[in-house]
């Protein structure tokens, strides 16, 4: 019997025969995340109902040394839950529970698995909602929203993930069941709840988790306005800003992206421009409705040519309709696509938005561009056809160079979408030998075997317990059969 069949005997005799994969063809269901061209069908997938079957998969790996991959919904960007050829996928949707909605303490208890609009509307009753909205909120899960310190369009007042995380229970790398933090803010001693919000699987597996709701506003309002250009709409996104106004959400979509969500969602938004934002206030109506004149006039200065205000739920709801489709979109102008994802000072949007643009033009691809403006996270949408010859070489080129961009004026290889896989190869250039280091130590304190997650976030990274100044491989070192497509 080989290590792997020991195993999936352990695990069906602890969770039960239906909740253990093995067959090929079932595994091949969980080969890859969002980030579809990332390849490696696990060696087992289990799917846990409770923290104690968590604990128990856990620990039957640390003791076969079986790497393990947590997955949530498998929404992720950057291959963040890309499984380990010899490893097991411990799989999360069948923890769905919503524990508790506690008004009171303005705090819900959920499961990981629990999908992150479930949360808002659990509590919706009460006159309550869960802030961080990313556009996948549909689909994905708050224990993959965490692993990843999630991001959305309304996180530029309302803060990410790890600020609506106020507690956790989770399963070590060493397979025991922990808390962390609970309902109250601010326990003493070091910050482990802020370590583990955004460590995309690699410090344990959450197995619930304590978010803050946010009471639903008094008011809410929404505007599109038009831009011919999008230096314009860049200069309206920091005068807004620069004016002392933080609104829930300032979203922007150039001319390409527009087009796209127009042909897949006919969403209506005026003809001709060259950007688009999107701008919601929301709070006391008093205070919506003085910022809202303010924001107006602000578009207007910067040559607006069109301001249309939400009339009622229902055109707001198809305002953001044409935003919150828009990766998919893209599929109707691109037979193919890469998502990036990086951040930059939102004061050098116009500057960063005209280098994209040459930076298209130098590699002979297209980038359409849709992106938190307000928090300067930018997700350009870099398009080609793998059919022709060389354009998807020419395509990793510029996305890779848009990476160097915002690295160059001071940004960061990721706004929201994590490190996983993808982007660990960009780790050196923003950080030092040094820095890599001190992050390591962090890592093999949580998990000195190296089991959680292996090879996601760092690039090639030193062994637990191994002296810095020689890099070498191991089981940290890559995913082992990693197919690239
Ligand atoms: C159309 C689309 C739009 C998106 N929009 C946004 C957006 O606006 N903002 C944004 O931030 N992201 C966005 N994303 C990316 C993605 O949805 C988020 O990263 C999301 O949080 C992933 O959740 P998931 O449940 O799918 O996690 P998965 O993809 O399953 O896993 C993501 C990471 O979390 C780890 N993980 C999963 N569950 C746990 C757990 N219980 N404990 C520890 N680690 C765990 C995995 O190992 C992996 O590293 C978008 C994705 C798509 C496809």
């Amino acid at each position: 019997m080989t290590g792997i069949e020991a195993l999936a005997q352990r695990l069906r005799a602890a969770l039960g025969a239906d909740q253990v994969i093995t067959d090929r063809q079932e595994l091949r269901t969980y080969e890859c995340d969002g980030l579809a061209h990332y390849k490696v069908i696990p060696a087992l997938v289990a799917l846990p109902r409770t923290a104690a079957q968590v604990a128990a998969v856990v620990r039957a790996c640390v003791e076969a040394k079986v790497p393990f991959v947590a997955r949530g919904s498998g929404t992720g960007l950057s291959g963040g839950a890309l499984p380990h050829a010899d490893g097991v996928l411990i799989v999360t949707a069948q923890m769905r529970r919503i524990v508790e909605v506690a008004p009171d303490d303005e705090r819900a208890v959920v499961e990981p698995g629990v999908i992150n609009l479930q949360v808002s509307k659990a509590a919706a009753a009460h006159g309550y909602y869960y802030a961080p909205d990313p556009s996948s909120q549909q689909i994905c899960s708050i224990g993959g929203n965490v692993a990843e310190n999630s991001g959305g369009a309304h996180c530029l007042k309302y803060g990410f993930t790890t600020n609506h995380v106020t507690g956790l229970q989770l399963v070590t790398p060493g397979g025991d069941l922990v808390r962390l933090g609970g309902r109250a803010l601010d326990p003493p001693g070091y910050d482990l709840l802020g370590a583990f919000v955004g460590s995309e699987g690699t410090l344990g597996i959450a197995t619930e988790v304590t978010v803050r709701l946010t009471r639903l506003p008094e008011s809410v309002r929404t505007l599109l306005a038009a831009f011919r250009e999008i230096d314009q709409a860049g200069a309206a996104t920091s005068a807004i800003i620069g004016a002392g106004v933080v609104p829930a959400a300032i979203e922007m979509m150039d001319v390409l992206a527009v087009e796209a969500a127009e042909a897949a969602v006919a969403c209506g938004y005026p003809a001709g421009a060259g950007a688009v934002l999107i701008v919601e206030l929301d709070g006391p109506a008093a205070e919506v409705a003085a910022q809202f004149a303010q924001v107006t006039a602000l578009c207007a200065d910067n040559q607006a040519f069109e301001i249309r205000v939400a009339a009622d739920d229902a055109e707001r709801a198809l305002f953001w309709k044409g935003r919150k489709s828009a990766f998919a979109a893209v599929g109707r102008i691109s037979p193919d696509y890469i998502v990036q994802d990086g951040v930059i000072p939102r004061t050098a949007l116009p500057e960063v938005l005209r280098r994209i643009a040459g930076l298209a033009a130098g590699h002979g691809v297209r980038v359409a561009n849709v992106f938190h403006a307000g928090d300067g996270n930018l997700h350009p949408l870099v398009l080609f056809d793998d059919a022709v010859p060389g354009e998807a070489e020419r395509a990793e080129a510029a996305s890779g160079a848009i990476i160097d961009l915002c690295i160059e004026y001071g940004g960061s290889i990721t706004g929201e979408h994590g490190v996983g896989a993808d982007k660990a190869k960009y780790m050196p250039k923003m950080f030092t030998a040094d820095d890599l280091d001190t992050m390591q130590l962090v890592r093999c304190a949580f998990d000195p075997d190296g089991l959680a997650n292996p090879g996601k976030i760092f690039p090639t990274p030193r062994l637990c317990g191994e002296r810095p100044g020689r890099h070498r491989g191991g089981a940290d070192a890559a995913w082992p059969g990693a197919e690239v497509f």
